[in-house]
């Protein structure tokens, strides 16, 4: 168990710089303490970006392809670690035990996708208007990069953004979700295993407000890679604005599964269900509204219900169960708040709306899968992020008003239609809002070989997994090479324009172009 040394600093393990820690709970099992945790300050993370920036002129150097061998490494060790990095998670963060296992999956792909990288072209070389000029762009890392993420993956978000920035050459310093600090720490042990060199990842636990917030305004950071709550995203993005700092956010979602009359109702119910109540609601993904068609809406609703019946909710180690509990006590309270706020606002509790708390979930965060019907669009409900167990059912007209309603909120992280349809789906893949677009399945089901990331208050235009997922953390250089004998300046767009007149294209520019 850990005992509040869970701070990895220059090669070293060391508590927080004031000895001040915080205890890490199972949302199960809430008496149940996974560990204490280093608590850091503006201090550790200032010693932490030192570290990082100490090692940055050593590591950027490593030839890329032995930078990949770390990441191939890493990849067999979480493979190895699998099982156990997965039952860590149910008890930290309380997913399932098979989602968990889908989780330090992802991250496995991750680290062979991103050790492939370690060969392939970085850049190109494109020809010269001028002669004996060589011209070629290349990415170069950005120097250190402030990496702070979210508890709901907890593996999987941490390895979308420090695979590529290790692969690109750049340092980290690493600060995840006081929600889940232990499943970091096995991150760093499993790195620090895989041959990471000291300094070149850096981790801090603590809270946002805290080491978080001083990572994002320490100066020697470059970049930082943000994903979590669109509130804190915005506070971040502003003060990496003022700071002229490169920042990518990956924040909160609406997202909505359209069915419609000519879908395979079955196929649109269970792709509902798992949208809605995988990962109990707290995925960026989460279908929290499902927008039906009024001509089947009788129908499915019926069905969808019956779906939601069946799921069983408990610990995520049991393997009977789908639905585990939510993430902490704050976290319950707000998910009733917001089903209380939808009855009010006219909607219909169909199916839960109840905290848990007899026998076996006593002592944990349970919300009973929950279904509201006569869902409008401007209702509370249907427009801000719950992250729970929580959808909406709201009926539409045809496509067109589908397409509408789907699109009627801040945020476009992942929108999904159900059509037997092709036009219908070609339209809805044109029209939808989103970063993500499914056609025949649920708004979750990411894979790392696709860019990852979402549109309006979602993101600020960053994305990650796929082959952009070095963008974030590199530059562009452009390069110019003169290797002409001739000794003599010549200017571009000046001396030899191309296509400036019939002259200059039959030879002119004083004999220059052969
Ligand atoms: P959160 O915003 O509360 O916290 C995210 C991280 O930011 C944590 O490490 C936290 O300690 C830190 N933080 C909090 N306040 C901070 C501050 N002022 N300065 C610096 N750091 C600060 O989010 P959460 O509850 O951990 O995660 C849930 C949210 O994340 C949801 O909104 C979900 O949609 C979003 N999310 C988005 C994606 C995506 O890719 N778009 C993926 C997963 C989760």
């Amino acid at each position: 168990m850990y005992d509040g040394r869970t701070n990895y600093i220059g090669g070293q393990w060391c508590a927080a710089s004031n000895g001040a820690t915080f205890p890490s709970l199972n949302p199960a099992d809430t008496e149940q303490m996974i560990g204490i945790f280093a608590r850091s300050g503006a201090e550790d993370v200032r010693r932490a970006v030192e570290a990082a920036e100490q090692a940055y002129p050593q590591w950027s150097r490593v030839p890329k392809p032995a930078r990949a061998a770390l990441l191939l490494r890493m990849g067999r060790l979480l493979e190895q670690n699998k099982e156990g990095l997965a039952r860590l998670m149910v008890l930290e963060m309380g997913k399932v035990l098979e989602e968990a296992r889908g989780d330090v999956q992802e991250a496995i792909d991750m680290a062979y996708y991103m050790a492939g990288f370690g060969r392939m072209p970085d850049g190109y070389v494109v020809p010269s208007e001028r002669p004996d000029i060589y011209c070629a762009a290349r990415r170069v890392p950005v120097g250190v990069v402030g990496v702070i993420t979210p508890w709901n993956f907890p593996i999987a978000i941490p390895s979308w953004k420090i695979f590529p920035a290790l692969l690109a050459g750049n340092t980290v310093v690493f600060k995840p979700s006081e929600e889940t600090p232990g499943l970091a720490c096995r991150f760093v042990e499993l790195l620090i295993e895989a041959g990471l060199p000291d300094g070149v990842l850096n981790l801090v636990t603590g809270y946002g407000s805290e080491a978080g917030m001083a990572l994002v305004e320490a100066k020697g950071v470059r970049v930082i890679s943000f994903t979590g709550s669109t509130a804190v995203g915005k506070q971040i993005a502003s003060r990496c604005g003022e700071q002229m700092k490169r920042v990518s956010c990956e924040l909160g979602g609406k997202n909505a599964i359209l069915v419609l009359e000519d879908a395979d109702l079955e196929l649109g119910c269970k792709g509902a269900v798992w949208g809605a109540f995988a990962t109990s609601g707290q995925r960026c993904t989460a279908a929290s509204r499902i927008l039906v068609q009024r001509s089947i809406k009788p129908r499915f609703l019926q069905a969808f219900l019956e779906h939601v019946a069946r799921l069983r909710v408990g610990s995520g180690l049991d393997p009977n169960v789908e639905v585990g509990p939510v993430i902490n006590r704050h976290q319950l309270e707000r998910i009733h708040e917001y089903v209380q706020i939808g009855k009010a606002e006219g909607a219909e509790v169909v199916m839960g709306g109840t905290v848990l708390t007899e026998g076996a979930y006593a002592k944990g965060c349970y919300y009973a899968p929950t279904v509201l019907d006569r869902v409008t669009p401007k209702m509370r409900i249907a427009q801000e992020e719950i992250f729970g167990p929580v959808t909406a059912i709201m009926e539409v007209d045809d496509l067109a008003d589908a397409l509408t309603t789907a699109n009627a909120t801040a945020y476009g992280l992942s929108l999904s239609v159900y059509t037997g349809d092709v036009r219908k789906a070609f339209r809805a893949i044109e029209q939808l809002e989103a970063g993500l677009v499914y056609v025949n399945l649920p708004t979750s089901g990411a894979e790392i070989q696709l860019p990852f990331g979402g549109v309006k208050q979602t993101g600020n235009g960053s994305r990650e997994a796929g082959w952009v997922a070095m963008d974030y953390c590199t530059e562009w250089k452009s390069v110019y090479i003169n290797y002409s004998e001739a000794g003599e300046l010549v200017r571009a767009q000046i001396d030899t324009p191309v296509l400036s007149d019939g002259d200059s294209l039959s030879g002119g520019g004083e004999g220059r172009r052969p």
